[in-house]
């Protein structure tokens, strides 16, 4: 996996396992299957455990020399509540913690497993640890009420790929921040954005003073994105205040 992430929100992204299986709408053109058959892995037969776990402990170092926080996107290229990663996801639990240097994103479409997955000694929450769950329509929203009752630092919506008008006011209020985006999928398969569903969750959040982060826009099926985060000309793309 690349050290440096392309994703905006993100510094690096880290995979303690890679490999999944598909589980809603969101999931139809996932971006792992490309990168899996490239590497000659079967994408969605489940997870497999990476051997780069050394890699976080050298960026948290590094974070600490600089007296700097850095982002990771937790499993970029899986789910860290995959049912495939149980035996594996203590021992991911111990780098996390070790880490401490390291804002750990861990964005899930299983909520309903994170409960009984938690570390014993997570009370409310590792200081390093944001919670998200993704939901582009919807259909998904039953993830942000499972979300709402689960205890965390920092909690977040990701509505990528964002696929229908939503209106997140019940959600707001129990949500730091929120994600928006279109689809990442390849030419011909993408399922296009419309920009006014994006105005429409910034006022949202915007009323609800949730920080909203606008990842990128596709504007045709062209391929060719524009700028990302700009929405009318202007930056959206803001933090949690925890993180600010
Ligand atoms: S949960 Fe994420 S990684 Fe897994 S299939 Fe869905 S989009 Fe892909």
């Amino acid at each position: 996996m690349a050290e440096n992430s392309k994703i905006g929100w993100t510094d690096h992204t880290h995979n303690f396992w890679w490999g999944c299986h598909k589980v809603s709408e969101e999931c139809k053109f996932c971006y792992i299957s490309g990168i899996m058959k490239r590497g000659g892995y079967t994408p969605f037969a489940g997870p497999m455990r990476t051997k780069n776990w050394d890699k976080p402990r050298r960026w948290n170092r590094k974070a600490e020399q600089d007296g700097t926080r850095l982002r990771i996107f937790t499993c970029s290229m899986s789910d860290f509540f995959h049912e495939g990663a149980d035996l594996w996801r203590g021992d991911a639990w111990k780098v996390i913690k070790e880490c401490s240097q390291l804002d750990w994103l861990i964005l899930t479409k299983r909520p309903e497993r994170v409960l009984a997955h938690l570390p014993q000694d997570w009370s409310d929450g590792y200081p390093n640890v944001w919670l998200g769950v993704t939901a582009g329509c919807a259909d998904s929203f039953s993830r942000l009420d499972v979300l709402k009752s689960i205890p965390a630092r920092i909690k977040f919506l990701s509505a990528e790929p964002l696929l229908e008008p939503l209106d997140l006011s019940p959600y707001l209020p129990s949500l730091d921040w929120v994600i928006t985006g279109c689809e990442r999928a390849k030419k011909g398969q993408r399922r296009l954005m419309e920009l006014d569903w994006v105005r429409d969750i910034d006022d949202q959040c915007r009323r609800a003073k949730v920080p909203h982060f606008f990842k990128q826009y596709y504007k045709n099926d062209s391929g060719i994105p524009c700028e990302d985060g700009y929405l009318d000309d202007l930056v959206r793309q803001s933090w949690p205040m925890a993180a600010a």
